[in-house]
């Protein structure tokens, strides 16, 4: 693999300085070494599109493997490329908080795109490195932590850095695009697309979370009032259920009342014209008469000389013979015989003093 692997950096020996195979002579003329074993390289330009070293001929064997990945040899042109320049263009962030009990989501603005300079503080050791690089540049007297790995692998931190896609860089040199070195440049110095912050400063963070954490604190309070407003409401509402219950329940039972208040009256009413009924017909025995007619209509006995009855005006009758035998138990009589309701019907109000013309 190593000998097939097509370098795009190589150990320019005279100035030992690393290079891009367009610096340099053609062939093996470009007096350059491997970067990663030391094995001389030949430059492979010009009329191909492809510009890249490789291991001369039996440079590297069996014996002599050449630890060279894809991943490294970014790693190495990433280092070529910080090593090079001096500013840096630096995405926006913005730094999205959610809570997922009360569905609130809000991004704030940590800090917008900028270009600034940079000086180069650490570049780590390459020849060891697997899939994950992390470059440390100085801005502004702050430091910026830049991790080149694949995005799937960005880890966590909580320092000042930025993290730059490493399928992207991938993607570009297996494109073997011809300009490597400067599609690099572009996408590590220049451009944004492939960058995106993983922490940008403890202070700011902080703030937007205890901003934050209000939000949530407000939303909670908004929530128990609401929950407290259906809870009085539902208690209103069962409240206002058990009182149309009652005046249902009320509805129902006031005819039962009535009909038993009427029945009770009506029964009273019956008793007291049998009462009356009997006290005229002892207050003629009294007197001395020995005969009265009893009205056939409304059963008020008056004397025999008496033709029509002073209460109904009617003249039917029968004889009623007053003597102490007919006159015992009347009352008794007269009401298992239903006299007191029959003359009630035909007189609802009994007076003597209320005769009829
Ligand atoms: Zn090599
Ligand atoms: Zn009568």
């Amino acid at each position: 693999m190593s000998a097939i692997l097509l370098l795009p950096v190589g150990v320019h020996v005279p100035t030992g300085k690393v290079v891009a195979p367009d610096e340099v002579e053609r062939g093996n003329a470009c007096n350059c070494e491997c970067v990663f074993c030391g094995a001389p390289l030949q430059a492979r330009q010009g009329e191909l599109i492809v510009e890249y070293f490789a291991h001369q001929a039996k440079a590297v064997d069996d014996e002599n493997i050449c630890p060279a990945t894809v991943e490294r040899c970014i790693f190495w042109m990433a280092k070529k490329v910080f090593d090079e320049g001096d500013t840096i263009a630096l995405p926006d962030f913005q730094y999205t908080l959610e809570n997922l009990v009360y569905r609130i989501k809000k991004s704030y603005d940590i800090t917008e795109a900028k270009t600034l300079e940079y000086t180069l503080e650490y570049f780590p050791e390459i020849n060891t490195a697997n899939s994950e690089i992390r470059v440390k540049l100085k801005i502004r007297n702050h430091p910026l932590v830049v991790v080149i790995s694949y995005v799937d692998r960005t880890p966590m931190l909580e320092e000042s850095s930025i993290h730059v896609s490493l399928n992207v860089l991938v993607e570009l040199l297996e494109g073997r695009s011809k300009g490597f070195k400067e599609a690099m440049s572009r996408i590590l110095l220049q451009h944004t697309e492939a960058k995106k912050w993983i922490y940008h400063s403890r202070q700011r963070q902080e703030k937007c979370e205890q901003h934050f954490e209000g939000l949530v604190e407000l939303e909670k309070l908004k929530a128990e009032e609401a929950a407290q407003a259906r809870k009085a409401q539902q208690e209103q509402e069962w409240a206002e259920e058990r009182q149309r219950a009652e005046e249902r329940r009320k509805i129902r039972s006031v005819p039962v009342e009535i009909q038993r208040v009427q029945k009770e009256q009506a029964l009273e009413r019956v008793k007291e014209r049998v009462s009356e009924l009997v006290a005229v017909v002892e207050e003629l025995y009294e007197s001395g008469v020995l005969a009265g007619k009893r009205c056939e209509t409304c059963l008020v006995t008056r004397n025999h000389n008496i033709n029509k009855c002073e209460y109904c005006g009617d003249e039917q009758h029968e004889i009623f013979m007053l003597n102490k035998a007919a006159l015992a138990n009347l009352y008794s009589k007269y009401y298992c015989a239903n006299y007191g309701s029959r003359s009630l019907k035909v007189l609802p109000v009994f007076s003597k003093f209320e005769f009829i013309e």
